[in-house]
């Protein structure tokens, strides 16, 4: 397999889709060596299975706002990989959703799940129904006509949808409900569900919290202290808060949080009274992070991005392609230490580049941000279980999950010279064992 090849072979059958090229192209680099040491896979062809989806599924919904004006929006679902368990992945709604981002995310779940040690195979969906000023009737609405269509092609066994950018435990709950009453079935098929109906504790938390204990496990390697350590965060949603509180819990400083209409910094640091102002704001009067600077008369710097801040760790949590090659050049003039993601593909391929130049800790989100996927996975087991565990079992669970992710990491992408380079192991890892179950089951 020459990467390149296989890459132009994909530009020119699947054009206009940036994203999803670019997360190919990552992953074929730096699996290319340990590919060619196996003829076998060249002859099955696993590359172009690997890189194409099983299937994508592509619906109109309608719906009516509350004033009857009636409105249509696209939905989604690719279905990617399920060699090692069932599609699993999240949903997304956001206006600028394309089928080049659901594709390229539905990709990278595929070796993320693969590396959660959990049967579940890759998976993705969403819509271009932008959540933004929409009342909560709006939200059922949508949330009612997007599943009335996708039902039919997921299950507890085939495809486990969950959360991810504008959609939270109000969205999953419509979905769940609706979901509920056209299969006339109580089961497991979405994850992220309320507490009340099979959901689990730590999911919510399950994302940020792991992204902070994968960094702690990086930072052991180089012997540094969390406690006291600037970090920058962007994004100041689900990933966002809870990479914050397990920050604020273990003696870090978070610094800054985001949205799409600008940044906040603090210098004084987000103290968890700031925080679960900042989680009303969000998740109850979903407010801007603007107010965050009003009320606490810290700096907001409007339309930017917080990378050109002073700080020791930065945990990207907003989207992919917020940090570029010139933000990260910034944060390594400024001494930043590590950068876990938090978000999926938040940095460029020039930013990374920058990051491994420098030799600094650098987590892909597909390590880092496994922890969310991990959770639902242990949802997954619960709900077939009928069975609830404690806070305290999820959590050692997550914590366990993420050091084994971390130490697949290091087994793949230690480089002779010591530095690990977690790209490279992340996808190595998460690559063979998707590979050599696709060997197993023969060409289908
Ligand atoms: P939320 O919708 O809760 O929050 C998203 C945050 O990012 C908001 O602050 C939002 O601002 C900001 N944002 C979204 N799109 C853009 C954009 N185009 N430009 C600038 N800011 C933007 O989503 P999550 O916190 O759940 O997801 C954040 C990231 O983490 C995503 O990349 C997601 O794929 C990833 N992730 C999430 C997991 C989960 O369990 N939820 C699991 C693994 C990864 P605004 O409100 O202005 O749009």
């Amino acid at each position: 397999m020459k990467s390149e090849e296989v890459l132009a072979q994909l530009k020119r059958r699947f054009p206009n889709e940036p994203e999803y090229h670019q997360a190919v192209h990552e992953v074929l680099e730096s699996i290319e060596e340990v590919y060619n040491q196996h003829p076998e896979f060249e002859k099955a062809n696993l590359i172009e299975r690997l890189c194409i989806p099983d299937r994508m599924f592509s619906f109109r919904v309608t719906w009516v706002d509350d004033k009857g004006q009636v409105h249509t929006n696209m939905g989604y679902r690719v279905q990617h990989c399920n060699v090692i368990g069932p599609y699993k992945g999240g949903i997304r709604f956001h206006a600028s959703l394309t089928p080049s981002i659901l594709k390229f995310l539905a990709f990278e779940q595929t070796f993320k799940n693969s590396l959660t040690t959990l049967p579940m195979g890759g998976g993705k969906g969403g819509s271009d129904f932008s959540p933004k000023g929409k009342s909560s009737a709006e939200i059922m609405r949508f949330c009612q006509a997007f599943v009335t269509e996708l039902w039919r092609h997921i299950g507890p066994d085939t495809d486990v949808p969950a959360g991810d950018i504008g959609v939270g435990g109000r969205e999953i709950g419509y979905m769940f409900g609706m979901y509920r009453k056209l299969t006339r079935e109580f089961t497991g098929t979405f994850t992220g569900k309320g507490l009340t109906f099979g959901g689990s504790l730590i999911r919510p938390e399950a994302t940020g919290y792991g992204n902070v204990y994968f960094l702690l496990e990086m930072l052991k390697t180089s012997n540094i202290d969390i406690k006291g350590k600037k970090c920058l965060v962007s994004g100041s949603g689900n990933v966002a808060q809870y990479t914050c509180e397990k920050l604020i819990e273990l003696g870090a400083i978070p610094v800054s949080l985001s949205d799409s209409d600008g940044y906040i910094y603090d210098e004084n640091g987000i103290t968890m009274e700031k925080l679960e102002y900042v989680k009303e704001l969000k998740e109850l009067y979903r407010g801007r992070i603007k107010e965050y600077a009003d009320t606490y008369g810290c700096k907001y710097v409007p339309n930017a991005r917080p990378w050109a801040e002073k700080a020791d760790i930065a945990l990207p949590s907003a989207t992919q392609n917020e940090l570029n090659g010139e933000d990260a050049k910034k944060l390594v003039a400024n001494g930043v230490i590590a950068v876990s993601e938090g978000a999926n593909m938040p940095s460029t391929p020039e930013a990374i580049e920058v990051f491994q130049s420098a030799k600094i800790l650098y987590a892909p989100g597909k390590a880092a941000n496994a922890g969310g996927v991990s959770v639902s996975g242990l949802e997954m087991t619960q709900n077939s279980e009928r069975i609830s565990w404690s806070t305290e079992e999820v959590d050692n669970r997550l914590k366990s999950i993420m050091k084994n992710i971390h130490e697949n990491c290091v087994k793949y992408g230690t480089q002779p010279d010591g530095y690990v380079n977690y790209v490279k192991g992340a996808n190595i890892a998460g690559f063979m064992k998707v590979a050599k179950a696709m060997m197993a089951q023969g060409i289908v």
